[in-house]
């Protein structure tokens, strides 16, 4: 079975050339997550070949800019090509009243039904969906407004164990999650500094690499996908040799690029 994700943003607030900001569809043998959804995901998605109609559920972590200011671009764009299904949207607390005030203020009818799914700032891990293929799950992280990771976890079929995939930003370095992501086979996690910049990580509740690497050797993942990568940061090697000292199975995300997720234990 398909598992596996195609990275649209891997940048951090400021958009670049070369990352945009956060965005990335999941694709689990068909079924399609919209996870995070910064500016310029919809074009992102017309480059990289994800059909604007085939996503259905759409997952926000919270609402800085960087991570849904490409949504109310998306809805209209999908109702400009006569969308009638309905979307799912999980996002924290806010994102209702804000999408509907953008559309009002921009004069945007939109002809099909909006699910908005609002998650409350508690502790623990929330199961939001459940369908023939997996699971999706939310917890809190650690950030300077309501922020959550994802889960999404396969059903298992046949001998094999179910594959599972977490999608962490923005967060600060706590352990605070790590029970709800032990053993994921993927790990994609905020790593938005270098180890020079800890004390401005920590100011504004961002990892460093090291940091986002010793989440993941705690975490016992298999394999640990950093994203989230200020644009200061032109050569990405440097973040990748500090994460290696500490996690080695660790990739940089890059735009465009696809990653698997793999059966960790069967490896
Ligand atoms: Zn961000
Ligand atoms: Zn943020």
């Amino acid at each position: 079975m398909n598992f596996y994700t195609t990275i649209l943003g891997s940048g951090a607030a400021l958009p670049t050339v070369a990352r945009h900001c956060s965005g990335q569809v999941v694709n689990l043998n068909g079924f399609r997550i919209l996870l995070d959804c910064g500016e310029n995901t919809q074009t992102q998605m017309r480059i990289y070949h994800q059909k604007l109609q085939s996503m259905q559920t759409i997952c926000i972590t919270h609402l800085h800019g960087d991570h849904f200011f490409g949504l109310p671009g998306l809805i209209s764009s999908m109702h400009l090509c006569g969308r009638k299904d309905p979307v799912d949207i999980f996002a924290p607390a806010g994102i209702a009243e804000t999408m509907t005030n953008l559309m009002q203020v921009a004069g945007s009818h939109i002809e099909f039904e909006i699910h908005y799914h609002e998650l409350s700032h508690t502790e623990g891990c929330q199961l939001l969906l459940e369908n023939q293929r997996c699971r999706i799950y939310a917890f809190p992280l650690m950030h300077s407004v309501p922020t959550y990771g994802y889960l999404i976890e396969e059903k298992p079929r046949g001998k094999n164990p179910a594959r599972r995939y977490a999608y962490c930003t923005d967060t600060g370095y706590t352990e605070s999650f790590l029970p709800y992501i032990h053993k994921v086979d993927l790990l994609c996690l905020e790593s938005t500094f270098s180890n020079a910049f800890a004390s401005i990580a920590a100011e504004k509740l961002h990892c460093t690499t090291s940091q986002a690497a010793t989440l993941a050797l705690k975490a016992e993942a298999q394999q640990l996908l950093l994203t989230h990568i200020s644009a200061r940061f032109k050569e990405p090697e440097v973040l990748l040799a500090e994460a290696q000292a500490i996690f080695p199975k660790t990739l940089i995300a890059a735009d465009g690029e696809r990653y698997e997720v793999h059966y960790g234990k069967l490896n």
